[in-house]
């Protein structure tokens, strides 16, 4: 829906988004439903598409599971780097 017809009726949440709302202090919850709706009451619709795809970036490049590297992440000043689960 997001990338084929550019429509987003939700926030898509993958690990990726999952694990990275936590670690920034989004949200505490856990299943992508409980995530997703956190994600849409402090995110406006505008950014939704994009906010997955960015989210999705960092965890691969710099936010990954196991060691996330805060060193070289551009959110490094900004993020609480909260634990996630
Ligand atoms: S600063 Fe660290 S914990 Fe925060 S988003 Fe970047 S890699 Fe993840």
């Amino acid at each position: 829906m997001n990338l084929a017809f550019d429509q987003a009726p939700g926030i898509v949440v993958d690990t990726h988004v999952r694990r990275i709302s936590q670690r920034l202090g989004f949200t505490t919850a856990t299943t992508p439903e409980t995530v997703e709706k956190a994600l849409m009451k402090v995110w406006p619709k505008e950014v939704w598409i994009d906010l997955s795809l960015y989210m999705i970036f960092l965890g691969r490049k710099w936010c990954m599971a196991r060691k996330p590297n805060c060193e070289d992440c551009i959110l490094t000043k900004i993020c609480p780097k909260l634990p996630a689960n």
